[in-house]
């Protein structure tokens, strides 16, 4: 308004001064003709000036006026510092907006009307198998999965998700759901969900497992007792023998509730230090009581080239040291020798539980350690078991922060190796 005010306070005070002068002179409109002509050339040049400004988009230089101009350049320039301030901050969310997109553990694809693709984050790049210059190619041409074009075509695929293998990354699966948004765009989002689909047939096959397991002695003890409701046509001495088939089947299956029990204790339980469980100790004890059950009780060979100690749960440890010793007895012949070492070896505690027996495969040596894994089942059954004694030691070990190494040889025997960490030793 100051500037308006100047401007025509200046016109103003120059009419009367023209006129006066005109009049004295006798040249009155040519003097007015003049001076409109040079305000109007004035005026021109200004309007030139910002018209080549503007042009050249530099307005942040303000060139020499005054009055109206000079405002007019200054509002020029604070709405071009504006328009910077905002641009700036823009591209700063922008760049978040990429940056956070990035690290996303989910892949997203932003798709256009047609299905092709606008946008993929790093992580779809990765999991789906995009390239950055597959920009404009239709999505079902590249993902050809008919579980996923089918999902794409539902009717409302934003209520639903289909899952999927990744394309690229061997055994990975993929939950995919697409969400519209914006007019006709949508995302395409894809989750990770391996470990939730692993986790969900394990537990599948641990029922069908825990089942097929307990179905066995369910089913012969069903047997027996059949037998023994005629017990008129049996004798006494046929009799004891279904009773004591009868009590081995039942053994085997509280064996095997037992041993489901631990280790859904060993899972559920935090892990602790513990206390410094006597492994000699606990070791000589062990061996003493499996020699008593053996033909020959020098059989089992202890030797004990250390004294140290462990800390831990010194029933857990008992647990896991019993199944590697009855494993080794069990799957060698009656008279070969069972070796068990306890010694220490650059600060870390080795246990060694060796056999000549019927070794492990290498095929088999890395599954041994899954529930219910066995490498010949029919004679595992035979020689009493619950195929969880592995997986039971495997836990212990694990709770220990202890490492379990198997080596073998078919046909000449095993060694089964405990390793505890130097800050274990008490
Ligand atoms: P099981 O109750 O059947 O012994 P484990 O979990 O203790 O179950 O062992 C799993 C399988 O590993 C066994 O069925 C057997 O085939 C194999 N195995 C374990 N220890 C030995 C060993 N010392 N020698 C040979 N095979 C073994």
């Amino acid at each position: 308004m100051k500037a308006w005010n100047s401007e025509i306070l200046t016109l103003a005070m120059l009419l009367p001064v023209l006129l006066i002068i005109g009049f004295s002179t006798g040249y009155t409109v040519e003097l007015l003709l003049l001076t409109t002509v040079t305000i109007l050339a004035r005026q021109v040049y200004q309007i030139n000036r910002l018209e080549r400004m503007l042009r050249q988009g530099r307005v942040s230089r303000l060139p020499e006026t005054k009055g109206i101009w000079e405002d007019i350049y200054y509002h020029l320039y604070r709405m071009k510092k504006a328009d910077k301030r905002r641009k700036k901050k823009l591209s700063k969310m922008v760049d978040q907006f990429r940056k956070s997109t990035a690290a996303l553990p989910d892949a997203a694809v932003v798709l256009g009307e047609n299905d092709e693709i606008e946008w993929t984050n790093k992580t779809a790049r990765d999991v789906l198998g995009l390239k950055k210059g597959d920009k404009g190619q239709r999505l079902p041409n590249l993902l050809r999965s008919p579980d996923f074009i089918e999902y794409l075509h539902c009717e409302d695929p934003a209520g639903s998700s289909v899952i999927i293998q990744s394309p690229v990354i061997d055994g990975m699966m993929l939950e995919l759901k697409v969400v519209p948004y914006g007019t006709g765009l949508r995302l395409l989002l894809a989750h990770d969900v391996t470990e939730m689909k692993n986790m969900e047939r394990m537990r599948k096959d641990f029922v069908a497992n825990v089942s097929h397991e307990l179905r066995t002695p369910l089913t012969v003890l069903k047997g027996y007792l059949e037998t023994v409701q005629d017990v008129d046509s049996m004798d006494a001495q046929q009799l004891r023998n279904v009773i004591a088939e009868m009590l081995a089947q039942a053994e085997r299956m509280q064996h095997m509730v037992d041993d489901l029990l631990l280790l859904a204790r060993l899972e559920s339980r935090q892990q602790k230090k513990g206390r410094c469980v006597h492994v000699p100790e606990l070791l000589e004890q062990l061996c003493r009581d499996a020699s008593l059950l053996e033909a020959d009780p020098a059989r089992i060979q202890l030797s004990v080239a250390s004294k140290v100690n462990i800390y831990g749960n010194e029933q857990e440890l008992r647990s896991a040291f019993n199944n590697l010793l009855i494993n080794a007895l069990k799957y060698s012949p009656r008279e070969a020798p069972v070796q068990v070492n306890w010694y220490e070896r650059d600060g870390a505690m080795y246990l060694d539980v060796e056999d000549q027996g019927i070794g492990i495969a290498a095929a088999d040596i890395s599954r041994i350690t899954e529930r219910f894994y066995r490498v010949d089942i029919n004679r595992s059954r035979k020689l009493s078991g619950t195929g969880l004694g592995l997986a039971i030691v495997k836990h212990v070990l694990v709770r220990h922060d202890a490492e379990l190494k198997i080596d073998s040889e078919l046909g000449k025997g095993s060694r089964f190796r405990c390793i505890f960490p130097p800050h274990r030793v008490c």
